[in-house]
């Protein structure tokens, strides 16, 4: 049985999240970083993937807690064997650099969030409660550490911190789990280089290959991995731009997740059957869905 990721793009059209200081909103962000990370993982290994939600979110209403709830339980009704939240964090304007979380019970006394560093420094000892999520954490950290690194993007604290809080979507998965705020969306050199075009794709590739290897994937064959076809999805109502993905080319056929799928199939193939026009560019490969 293939391993099965659940990916949760952080916030919704309900809930936006924070707002860049370039004004755009988080979810804005997060899914294509999302769906890139899906791809990547898809393209490269043996595995199955499932986004919590692709824009509106799993419970309709904008009720957060029932959302987050719902977001966090999806992986225990799959089965799955791993859950990573995706977002950009905000804060005052000079905050800037990568974190990433797993889950504590920990709380203060006002019953609000702290955030502790996974190993206390002044005992060495774990503040974390989910070993095998700090297992997989340790693989994972320096890749997306390397990967923001290669922006100018810095690491907060020191270069191997792991945080740990009581966030609400790490609270429900009975598996391991863990949240990344890759950047700050409120700082003007993090947002300026999260906007620049090879930022997510080098960023899901990071979290996608370091994933495989802490959670042991299987990497598909070389054929499958190159080369790639852009995929041109319709607009739909409240979508700001056209929405893309990347897709493979194998015997000459364009194969893509498409929305609410969570295997390939071949684009042009299954679009048709829908009552789609598909469109082909050769250079650079694109499919268009009309
Ligand atoms: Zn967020």
């Amino acid at each position: 049985m293939p391993k099965l990721i659940v990916i949760d793009p952080g916030h919704d059209t309900d809930d936006p999240g924070s707002t860049q200081i370039d004004g755009a909103q988080e979810r804005t962000y997060t899914l294509p970083l999302a769906l890139a990370t899906r791809d990547a993982l898809l393209r490269g290994w043996d595995c199955e993937v499932v986004l919590t939600h692709e824009g509106p979110g799993m419970v309709p209403g904008g009720d957060l807690a029932a959302e987050l709830r719902a977001r966090g339980e999806l992986p225990n009704q799959l089965g799955a064997d791993f859950f990573i939240s995706l977002h950009h964090n905000a804060g005052p304007s000079s905050a800037r650099g990568g974190e990433l979380y797993i889950w504590t019970s920990k709380r203060n006394a006002n019953g609000g969030l702290v955030w502790l560093p996974a190993i206390d420094p002044a005992t060495g000892l774990p503040n974390h409660e989910a070993p095998r999520s700090y297992a997989i954490a340790q693989v994972v950290q320096p890749a997306i550490r390397d990967a923001l690194a290669q922006f100018g993007i810095p690491w907060r604290g020191a270069p191997d911190r792991i945080m740990c809080a009581d966030f609400a979507v790490l609270r429900y998965p009975e598996l391991p789990c863990m949240l990344v705020e890759s950047h700050f969306g409120t700082n003007q050199q993090d947002d300026d280089v999260a906007d620049s075009p090879e930022f997510i794709p080098t960023l899901a590739q990071a979290i996608a290959s370091s994933l495989a290897q802490a959670l042991r994937l299987t990497a598909r064959p070389e054929e499958w991995q190159l080369p790639r076809a852009k995929v041109l999805l319709p607009t739909r109502p409240g979508d700001d731009a056209p929405r893309e993905i990347f897709g493979e080319i194998r015997d000459g056929v364009t194969y893509a997740v498409l929305p609410g799928m969570s295997t390939e199939v071949p684009v042009r193939a299954v679009a048709e059957a829908m009552g789609r026009t598909v469109r082909f560019i050769l250079e650079p490969p694109t499919v268009i869905i009309e």
